[in-house]
């Protein structure tokens, strides 16, 4: 009949029309029907209805917490009798610390801490501090040459004395504090052009460093980053929080007078990334005017500008949400409308709203030309900063509709967004899913978090349970959460428990199949050797690696096939051989050789470790499946997964799963027909759990199945040796690479190879692994504990 009605269609469109409008008159007939008709008339403004944001209150400055201040000044006055305005402020301004302290100097300059002699700190900014001008006085001492800079500051003098780890060399703010030999006494000036127009003078000590590059440093700035941080910034908090949790004046006056200064310094800051200071187009230093004139909003593209913070120049450039670049505007929010606010108004500019009119031109609309410009992750929704309440917040009290029409509906569209079909939050890693698991779901349900201007939003999502507390069960026996995608993994992490009745408690939990985050766990073997076994077949693009049907396997909690993880190339430590701390790395004693990862997105640790030959799967005529930064994954199907017993119930020693892959071979140009791997768990006497691989391949030349074992080899009943070579480069090109890229490179990685002749027989292979093999040593010689108990993490 549909075929029918088609055909009707094609031949004459006045027929078919006359079918619908018959059919459209019996829907009207019919009062359910036309309750959920995709004709009803008034469909448009129920589907509208469920718009993300639909729901979000409309907050105005008049109103926002208007009525909640006045209840914590009505709280305090209970118990505090009223004092007259001036007489209040007098004494608030004497409470310590004083409103003299907090304000003398306050400062107005944070970054650079040095440069190269004679060039500008304007450039474009980089995400990754890479370069010994980003670094110079953050990880890189230009006077002793570690690259692991860190500083002890003086707890008597703070902002005016720290000392170097490395090389004990001693810094000073300024003339008052350096004794009188003090050898980095600044001898120059350096001029640097804010964002006010003004021109900024710091004092500059001229250094040149082993390798004979001649630095301008600024160290008085170091000083007034520090005090930025803590007096303009942490301090807000601090006050923010007090005030809500008693209602004390106090913490209102003082907070207006550091909102006071914030608003001058926030709004005079250059754009800042490490020791780079935003240039206009011109190349000089960026001037107010062609701030001003960028085009505002970037949505979709950061502006011609780049990405740039201004309150944490040394963060992440750019990460404004996620870094609270905002996080003066709820504190402001919450003491605006209060009377001791007002009078710090009233006896700094003799009007009780100028300080509110102050902060709101000065700082806030600030903030909102930087989210509007500068922003790396723009106006588009991510997971990853996921929560919008402080920018919602600032949209609200500037009434910016911009900023209103993102900030508030993506509360409710990272539960879509982020939110799988079956009420799940999958981003390619534990570690990612904690993000919005460890700042998105939680405020959603704290009732002094997004309830407060949502109420029914629980209610109105309830995928809300699973999505924000499935991921805690993606542990293993011993706590640990497994290694799929882009996980940050330790190699030896302190929450791995050593508590037996914890363990005992964990090991009954039968195998689990997520297909939402498409992985697999088989768990297998009584007490004592319970065996995990994941076959991750995930189709999350971006944070994850070549892994298309891969394994990771973990036997009484200890992992001993491990993926490799992220392994963030810039975070590799440059291991400098000839500096003492790392002669004493050497002398700890770990269990093999200690080599540098390299610092580039192309460096050997980060492609090794996304690569099928870490991620404990295949290649096809040497090619991988997709790593997940490009479009070209394909997805696994869970053709039988037959589990979920808890250990001891019947049918527990016996565990299917069994995953057919679509398209990940075809995606990188390779013609395979099958690609299937099924994982099969039996029980055996005593508990002894197996688990049996099957994988089945068909296309291409040549098939490589990598098995990654984190241990050493104690024994082995294998074929005979048939021939050896030094990497396997050698093996399958003869040792000249087809290409000469990073992915190629990797078959150098694996070195000291034994080519085995064909097996006539079973062969065996065993490994053991100890947990505690790469745990922290002490850095003074100590000899190394092992820090388990005996039997603990060793398999
Ligand atoms: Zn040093």
């Amino acid at each position: 009949m549909p075929h029918a009605l088609v055909l009707i269609a094609l031949i004459s469109c006045s027929v078919y029309s006359r079918l619908w409008a018959e059919q459209a008159a019996d829907r009207q007939a019919t009062p359910l029907a036309s309750q959920f008709s995709w004709h009803a008339p008034d469909r448009g403004a129920k589907v509208a209805a469920l718009i993300p944001g639909r729901r979000t209150p409309q907050l105005t400055p008049e109103t926002l917490f208007a009525d909640w201040t006045k209840a914590q000044v009505e709280r305090w006055n209970k118990e505090h009798p009223p004092l007259p305005a001036a007489e209040a402020y007098q004494q608030y301004a004497a409470t310590a610390p004083t409103d003299a302290e907090l304000t003398a100097d306050f400062p107005v300059h944070i970054s650079p801490f040095g440069r190269p002699r004679g060039k500008g700190s304007e450039g474009p900014p980089t995400q990754h501090a890479v370069e010994k001008a980003d670094q110079v006085l953050v990880s890189y001492c230009p006077f002793c040459g570690s690259e692991s800079l860190s500083l002890a500051f003086d707890p008597k003098n703070p902002y005016g004395h720290a000392t170097t780890n490395c090389c004990r060399t001693e810094l000073y703010a300024s003339e008052k504090d350096w004794p009188a030999d003090y050898a980095l006494k600044p001898t120059a000036t350096a001029k640097f052009q804010h964002l006010d127009d003004t021109w900024v003078e710091v004092p500059c000590t001229l250094h040149r460093d082993r390798d004979g590059t001649e630095w301008e440093l600024f160290l008085k700035t170091i000083f007034d980053h520090k005090r930025w941080l803590e007096e303009g910034c942490n301090r807000v908090r601090q006050y923010a929080q007090k005030f809500e949790e008693t209602g004390d004046p106090v913490c209102a006056h003082k907070l207006a007078v550091i909102l006071d200064k914030v608003a001058d310094t926030y709004y005079g800051l250059p754009l800042a990334a490490n020791n780079k200071l935003c240039a206009g187009k011109d190349g000089k230093p960026l001037t107010r005017d062609e701030w001003e004139a960028v085009p505002r909003p970037a949505i979709f593209e950061v502006s011609y500008l780049g990405a740039w913070s201004k309150r944490m120049p040394y963060s992440s450039p750019g990460w404004l949400n996620m870094m609270d670049e905002h996080l003066w505007v709820e504190p402001f929010a919450r003491v605006r409308h209060h009377p001791a606010f007002k009078q710090v108004s009233q006896e700094l500019y003799g009007d009780p709203e100028a300080l509110d009119r102050k902060v709101m031109t000065k700082l806030l609309r600030e903030l909102s030309l930087m989210f509007q410009s500068v922003f790396s992750q723009k106006l588009l929704h991510n997971y990853q900063e996921a929560i919008y309440l402080d920018l919602w917040m600032l949209g609200a009290l500037l009434q910016d509709k911009v900023l209103l029409d993102f900030a508030g509906p993506c509360q409710e569209l990272s539960m879509y967004n982020h939110t799988f079909q079956d009420g799940m939050n999958g981003e390619g890693a534990p570690n990612y899913m904690d993000m919005p698991g460890g700042y998105y779901y939680p405020v959603l349900k704290d009732p002094k978090g997004w309830l407060q201007y949502q109420p029914k939003f629980l209610e109105d999502n309830p995928f809300y349970w699973a999505a924000s507390s499935e991921m805690h069960k993606v542990a293993t026996v011993r706590g640990l959460e497994l290694e799929f995608g882009d996980q940050h993994e330790p190699c030896f992490a302190p929450n791995f428990s050593s508590d037996p009745a914890q363990v005992r408690e964990r090991e009954r939990i039968g195998s689990r199949n997520w297909a939402g985050y498409g992985i697999g766990l088989i768990r297998v073997g009584g007490p004592g050797h319970r065996q995990e076994v994941g076959l991750d077949y995930t189709r999350a693009t971006l944070h994850n690696a070549q892994d298309a049907l891969s394994l990771e396997c973990w036997v009484d909690g200890v992992p001993v096939m491990r993926k490799g993880g992220y392994s963030a190339w810039w975070s590799n430590a440059h291991l400098q051989w000839e500096r003492p701390e790392y002669q004493a790395l050497k002398q700890m004693g770990y269990p093999h050789e200690i080599v540098e990862g390299e610092r580039a997105f192309d460096g050997w640790s980060w492609i090794w470790s996304h690569s099928p030959l870490c991620q404990n799967t295949v290649t096809v005529d040497e090619t991988a499946p997709g790593r997940g930064w490009a479009d070209n994954r394909g997805y696994g199907e869970v053709i039988t997964f037959k589990g979920g017993e808890a250990a001891g119930e019947p049918g527990s020693g016996f565990q299917v799963l069994d995953v057919r892959d679509h398209y990940s071979w075809s995606r990188v140009g390779k013609e395979v027909s099958d690609f299937r791997r099924t994982l099969l768990g039996v029980e055996g006497p005593e508990g002894r759990p197996y688990v049996l691989d099957v994988l089945k391949l068909t296309g291409g030349q040549r098939h490589a199945i990598y098995n990654n074992g984190w241990g050493e080899r104690v024994s082995d009943n294998l074929p005979g040796v048939s021939g050896k070579a030094d990497d396997l480069t050698q093996v399958f090109f003869d040792g000249k690479l087809p290409e000469d890229t990073p992915d190629y490179r990797n078959y150098r990685q694996l070195r000291k190879i034994e080519k085995l002749a064909a097996p006539n027989k079973p062969w065996d292979l065993t490994w053991k692994a100890d947990y505690a093999a790469y745990a922290p040593r002490d850095p003074n010689g100590k000899p190394f504990e092992r820090p388990l108990p005996d039997g603990v993490g060793q398999v």
